[in-house]
């Protein structure tokens, strides 16, 4: 990273123009939150809960959860954590769940459908994170929403774990990341806080090309017009019923990502805590006019390659 951009880190991403975006860290791990606030992240945009999940015999308890979600919050010291809940399934298997094998588990029992076919589990998490919510400024964020009635069995099963902590509601989001809800983002918009638009999986979906396939990954490029189309609509949904769209996908990470997606108008952008000093050092340095007409460029572009080639 260069020097200037380091120095600058803390500083917030407005652009030349006076537009700000709020730029946050993906992370997994507890000390990876002190680590991004000291790389000048604003708060995590996505805690991925199941690297607690991962690689033990059995379950975190719920006082396990709860002092791995406390621990972030004191090291964030009042900046928000979004808490996503158990994304298990996909690539992520986990012996003691005994999940039945699938033929194709990126389009199976996944993050909030596994969820919901073991509320027990489910529950555990969610009053976990409802207690660290006395703590500090938490929202819960659900993965893998396909439709309205997962939306809503999700918010019943948080709702009822809140009250047997007795904590104050908090915001609740979900990832956008199937394609069902990226076009029906106005329906799913009233019944939510935020949306936070997964690119990876996004594109995984959108294009029809295994995200982890050893050939074909890198043709599922999170730049391609298709994706950037849908991520438009969730935008433009969400302003419409007055939420904040996020984006935690690889994409907001990437320098001309970055510059698009705010153009596109998205108000948060995660990433991984290497990237957090040079994409506000690059928004700092644009104006956000210049980003919306290369979004509305981008979004004319009939192949990914002619996206690349656009230049800010
Ligand atoms: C995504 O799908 O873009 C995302 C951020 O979630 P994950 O990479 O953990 O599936
Ligand atoms: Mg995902």
């Amino acid at each position: 990273m260069r020097n200037q951009e380091f120095n600058h880190r803390f500083k917030p991403a407005i652009t030349l123009d006076d537009h700000r975006v709020e730029v946050v860290a993906n992370i997994g791990k507890s000390e990876e939150a002190e680590q991004a606030v000291n790389a000048g992240a604003e708060g995590i945009g996505l805690l991925r809960t199941e690297f607690l999940f991962l690689g033990r015999e059995t379950p975190p308890d719920e006082e396990e959860q709860y002092q791995h979600y406390s621990d972030m919050l004191e090291s964030l010291n009042g900046l928000p954590l979004i808490i996503r809940t158990l994304d298990i399934g996909g690539d992520k298997e986990v012996s003691y769940l005994d999940l039945p094998a699938e033929d194709n588990p990126f389009l199976g029992e996944r993050g909030i459908r596994l969820c919901l076919n073991r509320p027990e589990l489910f529950l555990t998490q969610l009053r976990a994170i409802y207690r660290a919510s006395k703590q500090g400024l938490v929202r819960i964020m659900l993965p893998m929403v396909t439709t309205l009635e997962e939306l809503a069995a999700a918010k019943r099963l948080a709702e009822k774990a809140r009250i047997e902590v007795g904590a104050e509601p908090v915001e609740i989001g979900i990832m956008v990341e199937v394609p069902s809800v990226a076009v029906m983002a106005d329906v799913f918009a009233k019944e939510v806080d935020f949306f936070s638009v997964g690119t990876n999986d996004l594109t995984q979906y959108v294009m029809a090309i295994d995200r982890l396939h050893p050939t074909l990954a890198a043709q599922a490029d999170s730049l391609h017009p298709s994706v950037l189309k849908m991520i438009d609509m969730v935008v433009r949904a969400a302003d419409e019923a007055g939420i904040w769209v996020g984006v935690c996908g690889g994409l907001a990470g990437e320098p001309l990502g970055a510059v698009l997606l705010a153009g596109l108008g998205v108000h948060e952008l995660s990433m991984v805590i290497p990237s957090v000093a040079a994409i506000k050092a690059q928004l700092r340095n644009i104006k956000i006019e210049d980003a919306r007409k290369l979004a509305q460029q981008a979004l004319k572009c009939s192949s990914v390659k002619q996206v690349r080639k656009l230049s800010f």
